[in-house]
């Protein structure tokens, strides 16, 4: 039997475990058939979006070259997709110089992942969306914070010394608490008070993560309290004005920097892509994720729109669920192709819930399962976050 084509658009956490799963189960097919892997990404290396928000107070390389990835034996095309033309099984890509080109597949994944919102152009502030706003969100503070060892007017020295950061979910809050520890250590550096940085964390809703446990909760803002982040709750950053952030209460914050950080929208590449989408810009998958009405392909992570058929409830938009996805994706793709029944999706956290965030070299972890609610904080869970972090980039 001839060898199949299989490629993978975008080598994020749902694409390289895509990669790797299906390398796996095709190894030893009952058909003896042989699948070539073409990984194709708009960037020259993998982008680790878990750990984008570190370079805002340290330099970190977090675009990783696909050759340092612990998984081989794939080619890499650089190259933007354009378009799937599921008829004639061909991807249309942009390449790096410009120019337009095609490849065939049998078999396709597509895994474009998510964007950060945006706000709009006139609510000022910086949008924590990709490796040049987090470089251009270090150079701010670390800037504001020489101006302030400068300058003399009290009133003025505060503002450059205060962050603040609208959007309260894990991203939030680790950004906040990573900044409010760096804040402090270079103003010590440059002899400015260090208890005049204020980093302010804006949380729309009535308290941090309604999702998890009283326990987890208490346990969690005492230890951001003790980083140096002050949560408002039900309060929202309306926009940011000449270092004047007015907020949804009528109050307003003086502060050198304003951070948004209010969540995931499916990538907007896909509206011109061709596949079958959801109204709300997500690729529309079966059970299964299969793509519907295009025979060989699949698509799962963050860019999918995948439920779960007996609560109706739809997946996170978590690496962890995208490592979940991908291991079932490798026994679909293995079971479609011997022609046997497939495996169905089922919520990655059906019956447990979990939380690692990862505070400086701190963090605090929670699981609930069996009618245990575990709360570990301190150096631990911060390592843990970090081993998840390499293990899901495949880092050697
Ligand atoms: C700041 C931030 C912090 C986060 N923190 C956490 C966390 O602590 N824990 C957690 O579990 N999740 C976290 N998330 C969510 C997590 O990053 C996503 O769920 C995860 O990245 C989804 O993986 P993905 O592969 O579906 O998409 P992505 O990681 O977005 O990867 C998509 C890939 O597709 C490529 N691509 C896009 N368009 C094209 C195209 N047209 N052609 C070719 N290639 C293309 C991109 O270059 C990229 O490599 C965070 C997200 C952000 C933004």
């Amino acid at each position: 039997m001839s060898d199949l084509t299989c490629i993978i658009i975008g080598g994020g956490y749902a694409g390289l475990g895509a990669l790797y799963q299906l390398q796996s189960a095709t190894r030893e097919m009952e058909n003896g058939r042989r699948i070539r892997f073409v990984l194709v990404d708009k960037q020259p290396g993998h982008l680790r979006k878990l750990r984008l928000f570190r370079p805002t107070t340290v330099e970190e390389e977090i675009v990783i070259p696909w050759s340092d990835l612990n998984i081989g034996g794939f080619e890499f095309v650089q190259g933007t997709v354009t378009s799937v033309e599921s008829e004639k099984k061909r991807v249309q890509y942009s390449d790096v110089q410009g120019n337009d080109a095609c490849i065939r597949y049998d078999l396709l994944v597509v895994t474009v992942g998510s964007m950060v919102r945006r706000p709009d152009h006139d609510q000022g502030g910086i949008a924590l969306t990709d490796p040049e706003t987090v470089a251009a969100i270090r150079e701010g503070w670390q800037d504001n914070l020489r101006k302030a060892a400068e300058e003399t007017n009290p009133v003025a020295q505060k503002r450059l010394m205060t962050v603040a950061v609208a959007g309260a979910g894990i991203s939030g809050i680790e950004t906040s608490a990573e900044l409010a520890l760096s804040m402090r250590k270079e103003a010590t550096a440059l002899g400015v008070n260090a208890s005049d940085i204020s980093v302010y964390l804006l949380n729309a809703k009535e308290r941090l993560l309604p999702e998890v446990s009283e326990k987890f909760r208490r346990k969690l803002c005492h230890e951001i309290a003790e980083c140096g982040v002050s949560v408002l709750n039900n309060c929202k950053a309306l926009r940011e004005e000449g270092g004047v952030v007015t907020l949804n209460n009528g109050a307003s914050l003086e502060v050198g920097l304003l951070i948004w950080m209010f969540g995931l929208d499916p990538n907007p590449g896909l509206r011109n892509m061709g596949l079958p989408l959801t109204l709300d810009g997500h690729v529309l998958v079966d059970e299964s994720y299969r793509v519907s009405g295009a025979p060989g392909v699949y698509s799962n992570g963050d860019c999918a729109k995948i439920i779960d058929s007996k609560t109706g409830k739809s997946e996170q938009k978590t690496c962890f669920e995208a490592g979940i996805q991908a291991i079932r994706l490798g026994k679909i793709v293995k079971a479609d192709l011997e022609g046997r029944p497939a495996p169905i999706h089922k919520a990655s956290k059906s019956n447990f819930d979990a939380y690692t965030i990862g505070l400086g070299q701190k963090g605090v972890v929670w699981l609930r399962k069996w009618g245990l609610d575990v709360v570990i904080t301190g150096k631990i869970p911060g390592r843990i976050k970090k081993m998840i972090e390499d293990k899901a980039s495949y880092l050697r």
